[in-house]
């Protein structure tokens, strides 16, 4: 049985491309029959708060997009990834590592990647773990990594040439994106992974980490990003473009889901609908690959 989810972090208002993603994820499950389920990727200290996990919770009830089980928070997760960690040490992938951000800027040969990933050149590599007062990375294996996209068709790529050894706890006590969306995409069993396209190049490094902890791949279909009328990223400009934000200059939600069902090849115009009526034309070779702008009245 087909499992999508949509697995925002609490850090802002969810933004047209947010929105984007959580319909198109919830699309792509139902029209197969399957589940959905909201999860909140709350692991990321600070920057994540719980209004505004539940303000993203009220924007996707709005919409109508409700996740058929109990919201999992990340945050209260922390058991199972330390398990997860603890088999990854018994397996011999992790090593604790000193550097700090200064050594990292000055060890990156390689020039800035997409979105200023660098890859870990492996400094630390070699060094025994001591205990949960260091930070912790996994050594994956060398070689590139293929793997289908549903929308963008056969992708390679190597963790080493992207992301290198990733990060999987810090010296703060906090858990990692990638350890935290690796152990729960497998826990609560998703079949199906939609996001935004900047996630694609982190896809190899979560695929190798899912291969050592034993968890099975799931489908990936990632998301050309949602930009301004010129072309440009959104940015801070995002902010205005949340639901309450677009209420406020009379566009409703119904409006908002028009647009967005267009914006996935669902209907020829933008015209106000709800999410069922949109499941009948919803395929994966109608939607467009590209970035999409957003109208220039709304902005
Ligand atoms: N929580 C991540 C984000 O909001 C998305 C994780 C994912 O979909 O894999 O950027």
């Amino acid at each position: 049985m087909t499992l999508g989810r949509f697995a925002p972090s609490p850090t802002g208002v969810l933004h047209l491309g947010n929105l984007r993603t959580a319909l198109a994820s919830w699309l792509s499950a139902r029209v197969r029959g399957g589940r959905w389920i909201i999860r909140m990727e709350d692991v990321d200290g600070p920057r994540c708060r719980r209004d505004l996990g539940e303000g993203q919770l009220r924007d996707l009830a709005a919409l109508d997009l409700e996740s058929d089980n109990p919201i999992v928070w990340q945050s209260e997760r922390g058991a199972a990834y330390r398990e997860a960690l603890a088999a990854l040490h018994r397996a011999g992938h992790l090593y604790p590592c000193a550097c700090t951000r200064k050594d990292l800027q000055q060890l990156a040969s390689a020039p800035h990647l997409e979105d200023g990933l660098r890859p870990y050149p492996g400094r630390c590599r070699g060094q025994i773990w001591e205990g949960w007062e260091r930070a912790l990375r996994c050594r994956l294996p060398e070689g590139s990594l293929d793997w289908e996209d549903r929308l963008l068709g056969l992708q390679s790529d190597e963790p080493a040439r992207l992301t290198g050894d990733p990060l999987l706890f810090r010296r703060d006590g906090c858990f990692a994106y990638h350890l935290a969306v690796v152990v729960d995409d497998g826990a609560q069993g998703v079949t199906e992974v939609v996001r935004g396209a900047d996630l694609r190049p982190v896809t190899a490094t979560q695929i190798r980490l899912q291969e050592a902890l034993g968890l099975p791949r799931p489908d990936y279909a990632h998301l050309g990003l949602v930009v301004a009328p010129d072309g440009s990223r959104l940015g801070k400009r995002a902010g205005a473009l949340g639901l309450e934000a677009l209420a406020a200059r009379g566009i409703s939600s119904r409006e908002v889901l028009g647009w967005l069902g267009w914006s996935l090849g669902c209907q020829e115009r933008p015209e106000a609908c709800t999410p069922p009526e949109l499941l009948g034309s919803f395929a994966w070779n109608r939607v467009p690959m590209g970035e999409v702008r957003v109208p220039e009245a709304w902005v």
